[in-house]
């Protein structure tokens, strides 16, 4: 049976003017990414996106797809009538939706119709399928109230279509609709929920990551690198900027008092991580801090560390727990990853008493000992590449 995807746009529909642009970018963004999947052919409609699949494709494979885009409120997995014709719709709500009628004791129909010129209206159209279906699956009793199983009718241009109804999409805007902005991406499990969502909300990310050879492992930045491959099945593709920042944490470590040095190096990250950023056309920096989880994300802690950059931090995180971080990270499939045990830069030189509540002065005394500029020019020119699909 030939079966489509019908996507709903979200929260783009609202845009006014910039609504084309929207569109736009959701159905390129949609066709990038279902070309590692199947070859479908996407089109858009009154803001609904139709996604034909092949009978040779895996039908599940292509639904997850879609479901992973940003910009999507609802998606219909629907079979195609053969014909534009009451016979064919019951026929085809047979055949397709035999399984939900086995596991359901209640239903009913519900039709929309955009094409004006088919004879009949939307509510005939329930009626005469509702009665059909009705005799066909004689346990299943029609319930217009609440039913546990809604048949819809689609009756559109060129086809009808019949589902069991919409499940949500990914939500969001369009990745891309928003600009680009630098994930600062750890090994945890924080920063990729962070980065997560503020893709959602239509950003395009790029990943920075402070690597401490041989402090910290190949296999360290390798599950980074993994973690970025995760949020490419949510984002798309996502370059990796990896900043050698063993001689940095070297020289904090031999020229500063040791109760700063988490502050110190979260400053060197956020100057270096906004030059990085400003070079790869980024317009903020994204972080995994949540308010007083650890003692650099104390609020003076924050004061400090955000105060030598311009570019507005994004720390979606900041106001949730632990334990509704790793809710999202086991939706988006990173938690796993995360949660394997490879040591990260932050905890290569952790001071046993770290300072919650630094004063300027005193970090701007210690950061004297150091060469700044020279340290940060250093690791911008050290930086590796690395391209994920
Ligand atoms: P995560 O779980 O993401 O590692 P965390 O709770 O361990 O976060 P910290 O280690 O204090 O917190 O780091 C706070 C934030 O700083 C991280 O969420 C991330 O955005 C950034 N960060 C920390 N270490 C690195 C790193 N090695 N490379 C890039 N960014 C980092
Ligand atoms: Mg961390």
């Amino acid at each position: 049976m030939k079966e489509v995807l019908l996507l709903k746009c979200g929260e783009i529909v609202l845009k006014g003017l910039n609504r084309k642009t929207f569109e736009d970018r959701l159905l390129k963004n949609l066709k990038r990414r279902m070309a590692h999947v199947a070859d479908c052919e996407i089109t858009m409609r009154q803001s609904v996106v139709y996604v034909e699949i092949p009978d040779d494709a895996d039908a599940d494979a292509v639904m997850e797809c879609a479901s992973r885009v940003f910009g999507f409120a609802t998606i219909s997995r629907a079979a195609v009538c053969p014909e534009k014709t009451l016979e064919s719709i019951i026929a085809t709500a047979k055949d397709y939706l035999a399984p939900n009628f086995a596991a359901a004791k209640t239903f009913k129909v519900e039709s929309k119709r955009g094409d004006k010129k088919f004879p009949m209206t939307s509510t005939e159209i329930s009626q005469h399928v509702g009665g059909e279906l009705a005799d066909l699956f004689p346990d299943v009793r029609p319930d217009m109230h609440h039913p546990d199983l809604t048949v819809h009718v689609e009756m559109r241009e060129k086809y009808a279509f019949v589902h069991a109804g919409p499940v949500p999409g990914a939500g969001g805007m369009p990745i891309g609709s928003n600009g680009r902005a630098a994930l600062l991406l750890s090994g945890g499990i924080d920063s990729p929920v962070a980065g997560w969502m503020m893709a959602k909300r239509g950003l395009e990310l790029c990943g920075i990551h402070f690597f401490s050879y041989p402090y910290t492992s190949e296999r360290a930045k390798e599950k980074v690198l993994e973690l970025g491959r995760k949020l490419t099945a949510w984002c798309g593709r996502m370059s990796v900027m990896v900043v050698p920042f063993t001689h940095i944490q070297e020289e904090i470590r031999d020229k500063c008092h040791e109760e700063l040095f988490t502050l110190i190096m979260r400053r060197f990250m956020m100057r270096i991580a906004e030059r990085v950023a400003v070079e790869y056309g980024c317009g903020a920096l994204i972080t995994g801090e949540s308010l007083g989880q650890v003692a650099s994300q104390t609020m003076p802690a924050m004061a400090v560390t955000g105060a030598v950059c311009d570019l507005p931090v994004f720390r979606p995180c900041i106001g949730m727990d632990k334990e509704e971080i790793v809710t999202i990270a086991r939706k988006i499939d990173t938690f796993e990853t995360s949660i394997l045990p490879y040591e990260d830069c932050c905890t290569v030189f952790t001071p046993k008493h770290p300072n919650t509540k630094p004063k300027m002065p005193k970090i701007l005394e210690a950061e004297s000992h150091l060469d700044v500029e020279a340290l940060v020019d250093e690791a911008v020119k050290g930086v590796e590449i690395i391209h994920l699909p």
